[in-house]
């Protein structure tokens, strides 16, 4: 397919790899030069604006930070919707509020744009390997049309519901992974605390009840204080803000929600902001005055 792709960072540009690997023609973009000079050394065409990178093609793909960027990127002067034709899809796999993907939706569709919202869950190593779990909202039709294409990039592609669908399920995602990684680092550094070894305890339970992908993932690299990003704190807060915003639009309690943000602040205040989500851990490290790393 005639693909433009915008937005080629830690997630975007492994995915547009893939793409080009699996014989699409890509015309990308980004702010960020050096990202599209990678890509081009790839094969992939460039381009100099959204709408540019628009322009011509059958799919817009986006992979952007947040709700902002994709408005600007989409909606703003020299943005996508000024270049695309009537009838192409624009698929928007950034992870933002839902009520934005359907904000944007209305307007492509006065362009007769169809949009889709697409995020994803899994990290680096699943864009670069092509087995992300992408979660879709929108129409069936256009979900039927890129599919395919959809499937290059995830291991499941899955059609969740009307616009604002695929967010939403990758926020309740991301209240999840937070949980469960506050869960961790809570019960990893009692028992630091306790004398009683971390290392040894995770052993101990990660074939019982509490296993998990999470603990799986972040256990061992917490264990090491290794806290280089896949998934930076502040993009983490940034899902969590949404989930609040969201739940507070249809009056749902989020205690859970509520203490893991204000913990991420504060660590994204003491200069850890784009440390990996699993660096949550040393918030209880700083105030419970032990260390669960050996
Ligand atoms: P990133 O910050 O590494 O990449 C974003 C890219 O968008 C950057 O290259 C930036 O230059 C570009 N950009 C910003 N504004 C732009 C604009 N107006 N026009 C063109 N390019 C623009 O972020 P990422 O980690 O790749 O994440 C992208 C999205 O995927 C986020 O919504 C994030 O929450 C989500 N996500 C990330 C991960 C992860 O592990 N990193 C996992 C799942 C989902």
């Amino acid at each position: 397919m005639k693909v433009g792709f915008i937005g080629l960072g830690i997630m975007g540009r492994p995915m547009a790899k893939n793409l080009l690997k699996a014989g699409h023609e890509l015309t990308v973009y980004d702010i960020n030069e050096s990202a599209v000079k990678d890509l081009a050394s790839s094969g992939a065409r460039t381009a100099g604006s959204c709408k540019e990178a628009a322009a011509g093609n059958e799919v817009i793909v986006t992979m952007l930070p947040n709700s902002p960027h994709v408005k600007e990127a989409v909606l703003g002067p020299g943005g996508v919707l000024e270049g695309a034709e009537a009838g192409s899809i624009l698929v928007d796999m950034s992870s933002i509020a839902p009520l934005v993907s359907k904000e944007v939706a209305e307007a492509a569709a006065k362009q007769s744009v169809v949009m889709l919202d697409a995020p994803v869950s899994g990290g680096e190593p699943k864009a670069i390997d092509g087995t992300l779990a992408i979660m879709v909202g929108g129409p069936e039709e256009a979900f039927e049309q890129v599919k395919d294409l959809l499937g290059v990039m995830g291991a499941s592609v899955t059609l969740v519901g009307e616009i604002g669908s695929g967010n939403m399920a990758k926020l309740a995602n991301q209240i999840m992974v937070a949980s469960n990684i506050a869960g961790m680092s809570e019960a990893l550094v009692l028992a630091a605390k306790a004398g009683v070894n971390p290392e040894t305890v995770f052993k101990a339970v990660r074939s019982g009840l509490a296993q998990s992908t999470v603990l799986d993932a972040k256990a061992p690299m917490v264990l090491e204080g290794n806290f280089k990003a896949g998934f930076r704190i502040e993009l983490h807060i940034k899902d969590l803000q949404n989930a609040l915003d969201t739940a507070s639009e249809l009056s749902v309690p989020t205690p859970m929600s509520s203490s893991i943000i204000d913990m991420m602040k504060e660590l994204q205040g003491d200069g850890k902001g784009a440390d990996d989500h699993g660096g949550l851990i040393q918030y209880y490290e700083k105030w419970a005055k032990a260390q669960a790393r050996s």
